[in-house]
């Protein structure tokens, strides 16, 4: 697809302004020269070269509004419209950040709602709102752990991370200054209790369990796992970024878990994806409340506040009270299931189970036999004596309409393929998705070749993947055509 600029045609103008009513100034009168440019090498084009250009490129998005995208931990569900057109209501919308608290209090009484839902769900002592995303509040968890551990005069600068956690905990354990020490996984795929007793010593802050892991499957020794840690000092930090699995069935406040994030991004159903703006609330247990930052949403002689006056506070995290459209678009969320929100997690788990018994036989499956929660991960490295690897495999799903899902992780299982339905899917869109992945099996074994060049319906097929996440190149220079080359 050629670039707005190459449509360009000297002097064609997609609008007409109206005749000039005031004096004309020269520009140099109105702007120091400095500023002036001679060339704007602004594209020209007509109106609606313009509407065909924009609606083409917005076509070429993959989003869940237009197909499925079963990328495994990222919880791709629907977001009900509902929801966004209540979150872009004006009186919210318009609402200044620097407003003081007591004109807006009704806002602030909506945020406190949410933060006592997400109590309720957690079962945690307190919440705060304020992470921007999963990995903001990952890094507030271990803030919170390391000032508990700095208030007892402890010296503690170990991290345990099993190797089935997800990649923002040993990111995260590193840039707050840890020593990381992985734990291995058993066979079932659960942490590896006796590896996890050799490496719980005097030094060890916390352990960061991703539950359900990056397999999908349950860590069914929570409670045990936490007396463990708490016998020795430590504490335990739960990724709940996979909450899609649990919530309204399991509280992981109640079973010993010190601190969570949630993800209302990806389990509440704000959009994300794209960069967009997502929200990492954390539950932390009674312990580590002290430290959580300020502002505090606090109800105080039955009126809702924000408290500041918080001695062993952490400070503050995040430019004003943090993404308060995320916010409502999870209380709605919250409040439109109700008492019925299990049922978000029962669908998730049970559209997962269904799927991989749909994809039975295609694929290597490494953990048969043991119970996936929202999402599983087969290996595609059945197909490698064909010379086909799960990229090529996730590359052709593009041809077939559907988004690829995570592919190469967890790195525990070879050639991964690491599937996540959601429950807003029907069995019939699984189904499909399930045949589309047969039909590539079929090609694999026929057919090879193809598979190397797939996709064939995007504008471009293979790029360099690392190049175009380290060196991205987002905008376009007059002249620098040859940048494009590469592509
Ligand atoms: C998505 C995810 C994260 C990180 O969340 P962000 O909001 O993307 O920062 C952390 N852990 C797990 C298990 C996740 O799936």
């Amino acid at each position: 697809m050629k670039l707005i600029f190459e449509k360009s045609v000297k002097g064609r103008r997609a609008y007409r302004l109206p005749p000039l009513d005031v004096p004309e100034q020269p520009l140099e009168e109105l702007l120091p020269e400095e500023y002036l440019r001679e060339e704007l090498n602004l594209p020209e084009v007509s109106q609606l070269e313009a509407v065909r250009h924009y609606t083409n490129l917005s076509r070429l998005n993959y989003a869940v509004d237009t197909t499925m995208v079963p990328l495994g931990s990222c919880s791709m569900k629907y977001n009900p419209r509902l929801h966004e057109e209540l979150a872009s209501l004006p009186a919210f919308t318009s609402a200044h950040p620097l407003t003081p608290p007591e004109a807006v209090r009704p806002l602030l009484e909506l945020a406190y709602e949410l933060k006592e839902l997400l109590k309720e769900l957690g079962g945690f002592a307190e919440v705060c709102l304020q992470p921007a995303a999963g990995a903001q509040g990952e890094l507030l968890g271990l803030l919170l752990i390391k000032a508990y551990h700095e208030e007892r005069k402890e010296d503690r600068p170990v991290v345990l991370v099993p190797d089935t956690a997800h990649g923002t905990n040993p990111a995260t354990a590193s840039m707050c200054g840890y020593e990381v020490k992985v734990v291995k996984s058993d066979a079932k795929g659960e942490l590896d209790e006796e590896d996890l007793k050799k490496k719980l010593t005097g030094k060890v802050a916390a352990l960061m369990l991703t539950n359900p892991n990056t397999l999908g499957i349950f860590e069914r020794k929570v409670k045990k796992v936490a007396r463990m840690l708490h016998e020795k000092g430590a504490l335990l930090y739960m990724d709940g970024a996979n909450f899609n699995a649990l919530v309204g069935r399991f509280k992981p406040g109640e079973w010993g878990v010190d601190v969570m994030h949630f993800n209302l991004h990806k389990t509440f159903s704000a959009p994300h994806g794209g960069g967009g703006p997502g929200a990492g609330p954390v539950g932390v247990s009674k312990r580590l409340v002290p430290y959580l930052p300020v502002p505090r949403i606090v109800k105080e002689n039955g009126e809702v506040t924000l408290k500041w006056d918080e001695p062993k506070s952490v400070g503050k995290l995040l430019a004003f009270w943090g993404h308060f459209t995320v916010w409502l678009k999870a209380l709605a969320y919250c409040l439109t299931y109700g008492k019925e929100i299990e049922r978000v997690s029962r669908f998730a788990v049970l559209n997962a189970r269904y799927l991989r018994r749909l994809l039975k036989g295609l694929f290597k499956d490494p953990y048969e036999g043991v119970p996936c929660m929202h999402e599983f991960v087969l290996s595609a490295s059945n197909l490698l004596k064909y010379g086909v690897r799960a990229y090529d495999v996730a590359k052709r799903l593009l041809d077939y309409g559907f988004y690829a899902p995570t592919v190469y992780f967890p790195l525990t299982v070879k050639e991964a393929l690491m599937i996540e339905p959601t429950e807003t899917e029907s069995p019939q869109t699984l189904e499909a998705f399930a045949k589309a992945l047969a039909s590539i099996v079929r090609e694999a074994k026929s057919k090879p070749e193809l598979l190397k060049e797939a996709p064939f319906t995007t504008p471009v097929a293979r790029i360099n993947e690392a190049e175009a996440n380290r060196r991205p190149v987002l905008r376009w220079e007059h002249g620098g055509s040859e940048a494009r080359e590469g592509e």
